[in-house]
């Protein structure tokens, strides 16, 4: 095996790691990763594979991608998509343009979502892990929370219930089986221990079915200690009343807050980038006196939110009170009715090639498990998502079925179609 040293003395000398950078300026990515490339180019003993090594750098980068996979709340493509129109300058995020004195950055959007879902008060941190650690934190530190077994989830990235509760200092009392808890079991709990807080964990991404039997809020906010739910997914309202058609049928089983806090909940915890459809955030909101014990707790320092999110929530926040929440991408999306989508899968479709083709999206995100949304896509023989993952400017991200390409318009922004189509063309595919 020759070793890339031998090989240059035999061959051409390579060029300087400063020439090849140089030449690579047209990229338009800064000097040093060029210079990066340049070196790596050289030192696999191929100095040509320079603009190979800068495009593999370039797509490295956090980029617009067209998200065709039809899994609306795709946490690899950043959950909810938001247009997010935010100029250069300052802005009163902690300052009272009425007083001139300092204020609270939760008094815009914590104030509007609290409004928004009916809470008494709701406060903005980072994620909906972090509201969940707040929350336990600030309300049942060092003292007992009393969790069915039934809901001791993992939800993704590592978030798991009991480890959650142990990083917060609260002791978990476990109540109930895997499938079956009763109200019974939270009394008998109550009667052993003094918990601080009952906590209710919607099994956002999983389903179980069968002999099974669970407690509802109601019914647990009639026993005592004040009863927190964590959410997660952040339906703001089961009657969905920005949807002028009302709640679409695949959403029925899914808790919401408004509703959630009606039945007794003293406190919820939610995302702000799953079925709110707003950017990634975390939302405590219940009782004023739980919400300001939240925000006094020095957690809350390190999970609070910077300008550009609570500015984006705010947004989500108005939409939502103006009942013009449709209007967010997310719910453009969930909501397009099927007819359009075929219609446009026909525009796209052509025979040979691409076919239209009838599908089933998914909320994703860890919501609505096992519930599939009607759509219409295009299907391509073969696995082409490499390609596609390729195209440049917008990379396309699809998926596999059956050995099948599956391009899903739900979720693709019409806006992208033509480009979408270039792309498709460009495959060569030719149909069955
Ligand atoms: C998604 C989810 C979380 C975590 O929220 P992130 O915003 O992903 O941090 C916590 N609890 C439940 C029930 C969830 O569904």
């Amino acid at each position: 095996m020759t070793t890339p040293h031998r090989r240059h003395e035999r061959t051409a000398r390579p060029p300087s790691v400063d020439a090849l950078a140089r030449s690579l300026a047209g990229s338009g990515l800064p000097h040093p990763l060029l210079v990066d490339a340049a070196r790596s180019a050289i030192a696999a003993g191929d100095p040509a594979s320079a603009p190979a090594v800068v495009e593999q750098l370039r797509a490295g980068l956090l980029q617009p991608v067209i998200n065709a996979t039809g899994v609306l709340l795709h946490t690899n493509l950043g959950r909810a998509p938001l247009a997010v129109d935010h100029g250069a300058g300052y802005v009163n995020l902690e300052l009272s343009l009425a007083t001139g004195r300092r204020a609270s950055r939760q008094d815009h959007a914590g104030g509007l979502l609290a409004r928004a879902c009916g809470a008494e008060a709701a406060l903005v941190v980072n994620n909906g892990a972090g509201a969940v650690l707040l929350a336990l934190a600030a309300l049942a530190g060092g003292r007992p929370v009393v969790v069915s077994r039934g809901e001791l989830v993992e939800i993704g990235g590592g978030f798991r219930i009991p480890e959650i509760m142990e990083a917060s200092g609260a002791r978990l009392v476990e109540v109930g089986t895997t499938n079956r808890t009763r109200v019974a079991d939270y009394h008998q709990a109550m009667a052993a221990e003094s918990p601080a807080l009952l906590l209710k964990v919607h099994a956002s991404n999983y389903r179980i079915e069968g002999f099974t039997s669970s407690v509802g809020i109601a019914e647990l906010a009639g026993v005592g200690p004040p009863v927190m739910a964590d959410l997660g997914s952040g339906l703001l309202d089961a009657a969905c009343p920005w949807l002028p058609s009302g709640p679409p049928p695949w959403l029925a089983a899914e808790p919401a807050v408004r509703q959630t806090l009606e039945a007794g909940a003293a406190l919820v915890t939610f995302s702000g980038d799953k079925l709110l459809g707003g950017p990634q955030a975390g939302i405590v909101a219940g009782r004023a006196e739980l919400v300001a014990a939240c925000a006094r707790h020095p957690l809350y320092r390190v999970v609070r939110p910077g300008t550009l999110i609570l500015a984006a929530l705010q947004e989500v926040a108005l939409a939502y009170l103006a009942r013009e929440a449709d209007q967010l991408p997310f719910w453009r999306a969930a909501t397009a009715p099927v007819e359009e989508l075929r219609q446009r899968a026909t525009r796209l479709g052509r025979s040979p090639g691409p076919e239209p083709v009838a599908c089933s999206s998914v909320a994703g995100g860890g919501a609505l498990p096992g519930v599939e949304i009607p759509s219409w896509g295009l299907v391509l023989p073969g696995d082409h998502t490499a390609p596609l993952r390729g195209w440049r400017p917008r990379p396309i991200i699809a998926r596999v079925h059956d050995d099948d390409t599956v391009i899903d318009l739900r979720t693709v922004d019409p806006a992208d179609d033509p480009t979408l189509a270039t792309a498709v063309e460009a495959l060569g595919v030719v149909g069955r």
